[in-house]
């Protein structure tokens, strides 16, 4: 084992979305201030990135991982402008502004704000009327309530299972039954907390909105990509780092150091090739099940509470069609699938009509999500059982008879960190545990939010934050 003569002032373990605005943020304060930054990035994987991998295939953009981020946080304009990125973004066409949800036995529109729902057939009359009484909806009964009961109990068991769990296995593709709404759905925690309700809030933040001239029912982000797809970004960050991300170097070790004779205070990292290499300030930005025997050296506590976070699985899987074969799709994002309509497929996105660059104008190319924590049967099943199973639920919910002109199916088993109850609590003793390690920063999607938008901004901001004047 070799050690390192150099010493660094960072070391970013993890070059996924997390990890590089990390360094990012933290390189690009440092340098305003004028002071000099020692920076390492270790990935084990032979791409940086992360789940973020983008493919060309012919005519077709294949985003196996995410396919987009909410432009929700003034960070992730200054990530772009950074990375020299900010005039590539790339926005849904208008034709995607519709989505939709299977619901009594067909796909029916999502309507657009509270009152529409009352219009809308998502609902059957009775559900409706329960609706209405949301405002009047039993008390917070204390704790870490599941998203499936804060739904029942606002909404009603029939909208909750109709509308909420359907949007919650979208995002997470988890068990409502389990899940923490205030970990899943801070703000919807925070308005029956600070409103007293979701209608109330609905109503006092319309006029506050109003206001403020933004126009009502503006979206909180917009989503994002690019021509190239998200990879786009991920090479920016490449370029922008070069030397500085190793890749094909994981990290299998790492523990407190100094300070003594020759050793200064901070953390030796050990990788998997025998190297060590010591760092003043480590970043640890994997994801925390596959740092539970990393940390375990520098400290037992943390790396039980990281084993404790359980992540679910999903198989993504794209399919091509012929626009004369799928004349009955509607047009829109795509949709979601509730839970009791007893289906396979979570959802399906309709990628062309979305970002029609990344697909032959004549054909129809849809990203179909299945397995989760409810199916975890189905990220282990093989491309002829995928296929079948997206074959036949298109052909009853969409009307495709014809086969795919193309398809691809890609797994991901323990992909996506579950939020379950008690999550918080969780989260603040290992937040407690990393305070006590002067230097130590620990992310990545398990702790300050799942989707790429919270990954990108809310680590760049951490990354400033340290190395900024306090830091
Ligand atoms: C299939 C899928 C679809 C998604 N869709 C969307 C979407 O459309 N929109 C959205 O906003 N979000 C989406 N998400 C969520 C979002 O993409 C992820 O939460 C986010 O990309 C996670 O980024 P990260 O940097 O925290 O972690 P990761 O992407 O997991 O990166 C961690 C990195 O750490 C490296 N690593 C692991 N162990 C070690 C080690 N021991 N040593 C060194 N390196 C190590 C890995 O190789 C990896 O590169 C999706 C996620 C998945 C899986």
């Amino acid at each position: 084992m070799s050690d390192s003569p150099e010493s660094l002032d960072l070391l970013v373990v993890g070059a996924g979305p997390s990890g590089l605005s990390y360094a990012l943020g933290a390189q690009g304060v440092a340098r305003r201030l004028g002071k000099g930054l020692r920076l390492g990035i270790l990935d084990a994987a032979d791409r940086p990135g992360g789940w973020v991998h983008t493919r060309s295939e012919g005519a077709y953009t294949l985003e196996t991982g995410p396919y987009g981020y909410l432009d929700k946080h003034p960070e992730l304009a200054e990530i772009l402008d950074r990375l020299g990125l900010r005039d590539q973004a790339l926005y849904p066409a208008p034709a995607a502004k519709n989505r939709y949800v299977l619901a009594r036995g067909r796909l029916r529109r999502m309507p657009s704000g509270p009152l529409s729902f009352l219009f809308s057939r998502i609902l059957r009359p009775r559900a409706k009327l329960r609706l209405i009484r949301e405002p009047w909806a039993a008390p917070h009964p204390g704790g870490d309530e599941t998203v499936a009961h804060f739904a029942a109990r606002r909404l009603g068991p029939d909208a909750a299972e109709a509308l909420v769990v359907p949007m919650f296995t979208g995002i997470y593709a988890g068990d409502p039954d389990r899940a923490s709404l205030a970990s899943c759905f801070p703000r919807m925690a925070e308005l029956e907390r600070d409103h007293g309700g979701l209608f109330k809030a609905l109503w006092r933040l319309r006029k506050q909105v109003r206001k403020a001239g933004q126009g009502v029912g503006a979206p909180r982000g917009e989503l994002t990509s690019f021509s190239g797809g998200l990879s786009t970004l991920i090479d920016a960050f490449a370029d922008h780092f070069g030397a500085v991300v190793r890749l094909g170097t994981e990290v299998i070790s790492v523990e407190r150091v100094g300070p003594g004779p020759g050793v200064s205070d901070g953390f030796r990292v050990t990788t998997a090739g025998g190297e060590t290499l010591h760092t003043a300030r480590l970043a640890l930005a994997a994801p925390a099940r596959k740092l539970v025997e990393v940390v375990r050296p520098l400290d037992e506590v943390l790396a039980g509470l990281m084993g404790e976070i359980s992540y679910g699985g999903v198989s993504v899987v794209h399919t091509a069609y012929h626009r004369s074969d799928a004349r009955r799709v509607p047009e829109g994002f795509g949709f979601l699938v509730p839970r009791q309509a007893g289906r396979h497929l979570l959802g399906s996105v309709f990628v062309s009509t979305i970002y029609p660059e990344q697909a032959p104008s004549e054909e129809l190319l849809l990203r179909n999500v299945l397995g989760g924590m409810m199916q975890p049967d189905l990220v282990e099943a093989d491309d002829d059982r995928l296929l079948e199973i997206v074959a036949a639920e298109h052909r009853e919910l969409l009307g495709i008879e014809a086969a795919p002109c193309f398809s691809e199916v890609v797994r991901y088993p323990g992909c996506l960190p579950q939020y379950e109850v008690g999550h918080g609590a969780l989260l603040a003793r290992m937040e407690e545990r990393v305070a006590g390690l002067d230097g130590l920063y620990v992310t990545g999607n398990a702790w300050r939010g799942i989707g790429l938008a919270d990954c990108l901004a809310k680590n760049f901001a951490a990354g400033e934050a340290h190395f900024g004047e306090d830091g």
